[in-house]
């Protein structure tokens, strides 16, 4: 299937028109039109290496919400017409033990990422969603709502499910004091689906021109972490707190903000090893806790909390042709709160 889409060619080259064959359709396989895609900030660490050596060319996007075009022969899960979505990750072993508990985003042998990895006959590249349409096992493809706008819906796809998951996981519920640091793509997500949960929940923020739009997303307090006494005047106040900023940042001061046997979970992944002082976890015997995307059913799970709650994240539509310019802008925290191409510029 012939496929138009934007790759980096090497790191920190700029992203560029790029053509490519997607596979023939498999009997387990849907193809659909890509309505949009969304830029998760782990498409800029890759594209320019700062996880470490990434394979190219590469075309990003796992933020990836289209049309069904064709099922193979064996497919159940879809039909033409309806609208699918696809994250992360696009095939796992799917025997191990967490592959068949539906985790297989803790698959034992790895799963194959939507881009930036092999398929599982390991030679062929996979490709992402910055393109104009998508072929996939429907096993690693979920519904989307048609009562949900598509664009707002993509980034549920790894921002949403990112900061669901360790929700669910750390069984928040009504009336929990919950901490999200940064205020980008993830963070946004977290703040609505922990306020849908009925947690009191703070944001953390070093850009004060997103106090209201915090605000706005359901957040109960906004706090600019610029002032340092802000910080500890919140000491031993929260039950959970989410670490979702790009960047390196110092965890020993919202550590110090947990209560008694609470969690901090790092979701961002900025590539840089963090310096944690032992005496903050050992106080109030602290758990500081990471967590990766969702499984499969989480996913869907997801996608239809949030069209019950109608969340979706906040967008700015972007043509192919300003990628390169949306990277840079992201990179400077000067998203609101998540860039989406329209597939139908690529
Ligand atoms: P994003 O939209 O760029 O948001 C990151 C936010 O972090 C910014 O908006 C900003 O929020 C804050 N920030 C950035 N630089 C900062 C700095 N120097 N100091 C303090 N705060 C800073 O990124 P994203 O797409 O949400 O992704 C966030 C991270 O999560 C990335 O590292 C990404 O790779 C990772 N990620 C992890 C998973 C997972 O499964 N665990 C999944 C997806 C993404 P404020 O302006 O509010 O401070
Ligand atoms: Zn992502």
């Amino acid at each position: 299937m012939s496929t138009r889409a934007y790759a980096a060619l090497s790191a920190n080259a700029p992203l560029t028109p790029y053509a490519f064959e997607r596979r023939a359709l498999r009997p387990a396989d849907v193809a659909f039109d890509v309505l949009y895609a969304g830029i998760c900030h782990s498409d800029i660490h890759q594209a320019r290496e700062e996880w470490g050596p990434s394979l190219f060319p590469m075309v990003p996007g796992h933020e990836i919400v289209g049309t069904v075009t064709a099922i193979g022969s064996d497919v159940t899960k879809f039909q033409v017409g309806q609208r699918i979505g696809v994250g992360v990750f696009v095939d796992a072993c799917r025997t191990c033990e967490h592959c068949l508990a539906g985790m297989d985003q803790y698959c034992e042998q790895g799963f194959t990422p939507t881009y930036n990895g092999l398929e599982r006959d390991g030679v062929t590249i996979a490709q992402g969603g910055y393109a104009n349409n998508f072929v996939v096992d429907e096993r690693y493809a979920v519904t989307v709502s048609d009562t949900l706008d598509p664009a707002g819906a993509a980034p549920l796809l790894c921002a949403g499910i990112t900061l669901y998951s360790p929700l669910r996981h750390w069984n928040v519920t009504p009336g929990m004091q919950v901490g999200i640091i940064g205020l980008g793509g993830l963070g946004h997500m977290g703040v609505q689906l922990a306020a849908a949960m009925g947690a009191t929940v703070t944001v953390f923020s070093h850009s004060a021109s997103k106090e209201q739009d915090a605000y706005d997303l359901g957040a109960h307090h906004f706090v600019l972490t610029k002032d340092a006494s802000a910080l500890s005047a919140l000491s031993q106040r929260y039950d959970l707190i989410m670490n979702t900023v790009s960047a390196d940042i110092d965890l020993n001061p919202y550590l110090q903000l947990l209560k008694l046997h609470a969690t901090l979970v790092v979701v961002g992944l900025s590539g840089v090893p963090m310096a944690i002082m032992q005496g903050n976890l050992l106080s109030n015997r602290r758990s500081l806790a990471g967590s990766m995307i969702g499984g499969m059913p989480e996913l869907q799970e997801m996608m239809d909390f949030c069209a019950e709650h109608q969340i979706t994240a906040k967008v700015e539509v972007i043509a192919a042709d300003q990628i390169n310019e949306a990277y840079e802008r992201t990179v400077a925290s000067d998203v609101k709160y998540r860039f989406v191409i329209d597939a139908s510029t690529f």
